[in-house]
């Protein structure tokens, strides 16, 4: 109810939050007498996925077959980007179609205010079987993350020492098979491409290296080498192809995933969405793991949309940007003709003709303190940085300028200062709202633990 109910407040008081209610009831029994015809759902999103890793979005090794072969039945977003560097901020956004600064999840001790109408919610609505299954304590119920789930189980939240694909695959066709006899949305966030990276050698991708790191890169490991200078091409390749390795070991359980689904659904009948919460960085700017800026290696993600969609749009490419938190916005529209509260674009509409003239927004902000605090816009070729910390702005042109080493805010043409004037203008009006207040958590030192485990601290 979040976004109805804050405004409700403001304008008219309780007649929006009654009209919204009767909304809700209607779509609730609405849902009941027509869920019948309703696609299943399944929402795959893989923590920490550069787009740039995956064959499908150009990398050397071949590490995703499975996404390329749903890239070919489906849509593939070559722009997409998420709305934070790291999972809490980024997920919530995801589920909820708010910007980080409106749902103010946003540090490792808030969670998602039970206010927000979720992805989850909205289908449940409309009568959908809802499941999900939690990897990463940031997509847990302690972050309010469940919102909405018939069934919602964090029994694979290992912390770094864990490899869960496996076992999140055969959660997944446990809970399809014993599932209610209603369409289902099913949510999978895997998590073994997060730190630490694990060696898979069957996909070899690493193979033959005999330098300082051994077959598990945890963060520590990551840590010393940085502090002590002691890094090698070689040994920042070896990172890069172990983490490869995760995701090609990822890629291959949703293959099995995928199979598994099909015997209980076909897929023309499965609506299929893959993404990620965010990038990761492999020494780019001296850094490893993510968490604080808004540079492309941090949130450039994958996004496919698949299956139950127009066949004439299977192997289409969006080569224009987007942002994930229109997800649920898409899905809702794919599905039903209701009416809905999300926000954004609807993804697929956009595949049918793009006129690629949106404001892309993302927002950087540390999990443990009021500061790295940055906001981004993206319209067309140009990026717009704003650092809270020293009040300074960056500006990139990404088509000649991907990986954002040339900051061209104090080039002085017409061309800069148009563009500047107007990515400038955006941003000061990012957010729209105040916000909602998200309710403070106590963790314990177990949690705390696991997160230091995983880089947050
Ligand atoms: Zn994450």
């Amino acid at each position: 109810m979040g976004i109805l109910k804050l405004r409700a407040t403001r304008i008219v008081g309780l007649t929006l939050v009654g009209i919204s209610l009767v909304l809700a009831v209607t779509l609730f029994i609405y849902g009941r007498a027509n869920s019948a015809h309703l696609p299943n759902i399944v929402l795959i999103t893989i923590d920490t996925v550069r787009a740039d890793h995956l064959s499908t979005y150009g990398h050397d090794n071949r590490t995703t077959p499975t996404i390329s072969k749903l890239a070919a039945n489906g849509v593939i977003f070559k722009q997409a980007f998420s709305q934070a560097p790291w999972t809490l901020p980024s997920m919530a956004s995801l589920h909820t179609s708010l910007y980080p600064s409106e749902h103010n999840a946003i540090s490792a001790t808030t969670k998602l205010t039970d206010e927000v109408e979720t992805l989850a919610e909205s289908l449940s609505n409309l009568g959908y079987y809802t499941i999900g299954l939690a990897s990463h304590h940031f997509v847990g119920t302690r972050f309010g993350m469940d919102q909405g789930f018939d069934v919602f189980d964090e029994s694979q939240i290992l912390g770094h020492n864990g490899v869960t694909s496996g076992a999140l695959t055969n959660l997944a066709t446990k809970y399809l098979n014993n599932r209610e006899q209603k369409p289902f949305f099913l949510w999978v966030h895997y998590f073994d491409p997060h730190v630490t990276y694990v060696r898979h050698p069957e996909y070899k991708f690493a193979s033959g290296y005999e330098g300082q790191f051994s077959d598990e890169i945890d963060v520590e490991a990551l840590d010393q080498a940085l502090i002590n200078r002691q890094l090698t091409h070689e040994d920042v390749d070896y990172i890069r192809a172990v983490y490869d390795e995760e995701l090609a070991y990822t890629d291959s359980w949703i293959r099995t995933l995928l199979d598994r689904i099909a015997k209980v659904s076909a897929m023309k009948n499965t609506l299929t969405v893959l993404t990620s919460d965010h990038g990761e960085y492999f020494m780019e700017r001296g850094r490893f793991l993510h968490g604080k800026d808004v540079y492309n290696e941090l949130v450039h993600v994958p996004l496919i949309i698949s299956g139950a969609i127009d066949t004439n749009l299977h192997g289409r490419t969006v080569d224009q940007p987007v942002e994930i938190l229109s997800i649920p916005r898409t899905i809702l529209e794919i599905v039903s003709d209701e009416a809905h509260i999300f926000r954004g674009e609807n993804l697929l509409s956009l595949a049918e003709s793009d006129p690629g003239n949106r404001f892309i927004f993302t927002e950087g902000l540390f999990a443990w303190a009021d500061s790295f605090r940055k906001k981004a816009v993206i319209y067309k070729d140009w990026k717009l940085i704003y650092n809270f910390d020293d009040n300074s702005y960056e500006l990139y042109n990404l088509s000649s300028d991907w990986s954002e080493q040339l900051d061209r805010w104090d080039e002085e043409n017409d061309e800069v200062a148009a563009i500047k004037r107007l990515l400038k203008q955006s941003l000061d009006q990012y957010p729209n709202t105040e916000g909602l207040s998200a309710p403070e958590i106590q963790l314990n030192e177990k949690t705390v633990e696991h997160l230091r485990s995983l880089g947050y601290l």
